[in-house]
């Protein structure tokens, strides 16, 4: 079924598709803001899943990681316990004591002290769940293909729902999938198709220099 463009397709960006060969995961992202930034992207993706960037065990962070630990850093105004520790990557003893501490304290709070304990709570334990049996990922990733337009927010959830079944829970970071980049590709194509976009979006399947994305369309792209 093909859909007219609707008035709220007004944010413009790329959904991308990034593909990890080794590890046969892909990743379907978006982004909206900067000249460069799928290519930012996927450094990004890369120095999480080298794990050159790691993760606090009380907050959460993504860090680069200082001769193997977590650096200092502040969270909501407040130096975070988690700062010169392991990372999560490596342990999550950290944030288990931390977790039984707070529900050790838990009974004696009220009203908002309950809830954001409650809060830390459920995302501590949901953490330590996710990095109890954490194997180190393997592979690099690579840049597909990425299609610049319209309604771009709209394009990826749809994208995303198509791929649903292949969702990677254990993944350490979103919009991953246990799919081939070809499947990841066709969805992003078929959720253009339903949207009224396939006409206007580009696509490439380089990526482009620093200084040419997305501002000379001609430069790789292709309708
Ligand atoms: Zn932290």
């Amino acid at each position: 079924m093909k859909l007219a463009a609707a008035p709220f397709l007004c944010s413009t960006g790329s959904v991308y598709v990034l593909e990890n060969l080794v590890a046969q995961r892909v990743k379907v992202g978006m982004t909206a803001i900067g000249a460069n930034d799928v290519a930012n992207r996927l450094k990004d993706v890369n120095d999480m899943w080298a794990e050159r960037k790691v993760t606090c065990q009380i907050c959460g962070g993504r860090l680069v990681h200082v001769m193997g630990l977590v650096p200092r850093h502040v969270k909501s105004g407040i130096v975070c316990i988690g700062g010169d520790n392991v990372p999560l990557e490596k342990s999550t003893a950290l944030a288990a004591q931390q977790l039984q501490a707070t529900k050790d304290r838990i009974h004696k709070l009220h009203g908002t002290e309950l809830s954001s304990a409650t809060r830390v709570v459920s995302t501590l334990a949901l953490r330590i769940e996710k990095y109890r049996d954490h194997v180190p990922p393997a592979g690099e990733w690579q840049f597909c293909v990425a299609f610049h337009t319209e309604g771009v927010a709209e394009v990826e959830a749809l994208a995303h729902k198509k791929l649903a079944k292949h969702l990677d829970r254990q993944a350490p970071f979103g919009e991953v999938f246990c799919c081939t980049a070809s499947e990841a590709t066709e969805a992003v194509e078929a959720a253009l198709g339903e949207l009224g976009l396939s006409d206007t979006a580009r696509r490439r399947t380089q990526l482009p220099s620093p200084l040419n994305w997305p501002r000379t369309p001609s430069h790789g792209w292709s309708p």
